[in-house]
């Protein structure tokens, strides 16, 4: 099947471009929303359908509400219209999408991506359109192209680095959706966590007393590691600060590990923090569906603040989380007065790039504590491992969070490999997986568009013998291991607070004799 895979042929298709031509092809697609989850968001046009259904059961005023939909967007966001007039068809973009790299589908090209909707605007919006029919009908099947190539943009914007104009392609992408998401064109690996987070405030729609039983069954684990039981406060009134992770840091491995790391940290340095059962999801897979949406996933996290009196807000090891936080929050929440300007209990640090979202990322936070000798580390406990990075797209793009992870790496790591440059930081490769489509039925699409990543990871296994890939981001948590399986195996994934984790020494600790898996630690290790 890999050999298949890497056969990817590069020449366009013969014929005209701007007929809509797709094919529902298992395994590179994902399956339509279920009704029960369109029904509980109080979105358009629930039903039963499939995107391999020759009928989509669509409205019947589908084209009206798409052109009205349109039109307001157009008003609304003034950088999605800048975008749809000023793309010159340069085509610097045009290699730089990794599902156009792993697919060899031209329509996966970010520029040819944009055009699907743009050649709708320029037939509806402008004087050349409607005087000399320039651009194209909006027809069923155009909205089927939509559906197929919208939902095979992970949002990355790793397009965007490259375009002169700073075009950027997955706001163009999540216009798309939105507009789909009209008529009720949508898929269910993204409603159904959005309608559990609106349930029970996180994805998988786990309730307070599980919520609590995960923390204290992962308490129990690092007991037996460690011997330090560690203190599990949640929904704790006036704490100082109040931390946020993605759920999948207590459901799903190897996630769960990065949870260890976090609870020594927070134990080793007496944080005055609190959990909380119901802002329990950093993830916002609002991002994936609507403006509307993003912002009311958002709220949750501030109003659970204000309920419970913190100073300010901690965020665990979460993509998109990162980009709403710095690129939405403001406008659509904020400014969060009502909290403190962040600051460093145990070194006094003042976070001043959240001044106004009030909201500091663990990455920053250890970063800082090391740089202040806060913490000791026995790096040597890593000793087994050669690490890499993965910069995950939405803290490396969103919010330019290069250093502060390899910071944390190389105190916890003694062997750290940079894989290469244009693969990396600002320029680095999505996972594939992103913005809801880490489904399985989509896998043979996610691995094609892993691709790059993957041969990226592979370069520094054949040159370092390296054997993990670090990242901060629970879709990459989840989807990187099924990647490294396949293109590259015998590379582990895992957060850099396990990293961090397994390397800190604890004040009275037992002398440690396996990691935060529980595996052994490197046989020349006996104590720190
Ligand atoms: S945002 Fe990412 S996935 Fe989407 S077109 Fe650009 S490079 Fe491709
Ligand atoms: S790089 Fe920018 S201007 Fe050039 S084709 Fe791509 S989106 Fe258009």
């Amino acid at each position: 099947m890999a050999e298949q895979l890497v056969q990817i042929d590069n020449k366009p298709p013969s014929g005209e471009w701007r007929d809509p031509k797709v094919e529902f092809r298992k395994g590179v697609f994902c399956y339509s929303a279920q009704p029960k989850n369109v029904t509980y968001l109080g979105m358009a046009n629930p039903r039963q359908w499939q995107p391999f259904d020759a009928d989509w059961k669509l409205p019947s005023d589908w084209k009206e509400i798409i052109l009205e939909g349109l039109k307001d967007r157009l008003k609304k966001y003034r950088s999605f219209r800048l975008f749809m007039d000023i793309c010159v068809r340069c085509g610097a973009c045009a290699d730089k999408c990794h599902f156009y790299l792993g697919s060899g589908d031209p329509k996966n090209m970010p520029v040819m991506r944009a055009e699907l909707l743009r050649s709708v605007y320029v037939r509806y919006f402008t004087a050349s359109g409607r005087l000399f029919g320039a651009g194209r009908e909006l027809t069923e099947d155009v909205i089927k192209e939509w559906f197929y190539y919208f939902y095979q943009c992970t949002e990355c914007r790793r397009c965007s680095v490259f375009c002169p104009y700073g075009i950027d392609t997955a706001e163009i992408t999540m216009i798309g959706r939105e507009l789909l998401n009209l008529i009720g064109c949508n898929i269910n690996w993204i409603l159904e966590p959005a309608a559990n987070c609106f349930r029970t405030g996180n994805h998988l729609g786990i309730q307070p007393h599980a919520f609590k039983d995960s923390l204290e069954f992962a308490a129990d684990e690092l007991e037996e590691i460690t011997g330090i039981r560690v203190e599990l406060p949640i929904n704790r009134k006036g704490a100082e600060i109040l931390f946020v992770m993605p759920s999948a840091d207590y459901f799903a491995t190897p996630h769960y590990f990065t949870l260890l790391g976090y609870m020594t940290l927070f134990h080793e340095i007496g944080l005055d923090f609190t959990y909380s059962a119901f802002a329990s999801e950093g993830g916002n897979f609002g991002l994936f569906t609507s403006h509307e949406m993003t912002k009311r996933l958002n709220a949750k996290i501030y109003e659970e603040a204000r309920r419970l009196g913190v100073k300010w807000i901690l965020g665990g090891e979460c993509g998109h989380m990162w980009r709403v936080l710095n690129q939405y929050m403001d406008t659509m929440n904020g400014p969060a007065d009502f909290l403190e300007e962040p600051v460093s209990p145990i070194t006094g640090t003042r976070f001043e790039n959240a001044r106004s979202t009030r909201m500091v990322h663990i990455c920053e936070f250890t970063a800082d504590l090391l740089y202040n000798d806060k913490i000791k580390l026995a790096p040597k406990r890593n000793d087994d491992l050669a690490v890499t990075f993965h910069d995950s797209c939405n803290p490396s793009r969103a919010m330019g969070l290069l250093e502060e992870p390899r910071y944390i790496l190389r105190r916890a790591c003694n062997r750290f490999y940079e894989m290469p440059e244009n693969t990396i930081r600002e320029q680095t490769f999505c996972c594939g997986s992103g913005s809801g489509l880490g489904t399985d039925e989509n896998l043979e699409m996610r691995l094609r568009g892993g691709f790059p990543r993957a041969n990226a990871v592979k370069y520094v296994k054949e040159k370092h013998g390296v054997n993990l890939l670090a990242c901060i981001c629970a879709i990459d948590k989840a989807t990187l291991p099924t990647l490294m399986d396949y293109w590259v195996p015998g590379v582990q994934v895992a957060g850099v607070h396990e990293l961090l984790g397994n390397a800190l020494v604890m004040t009275g600790e037992k002398e440690r004799t396996t990691n935060l898996r529980g595996e052994p630690l490197p046989a020349e290790v006996t104590h720190a």
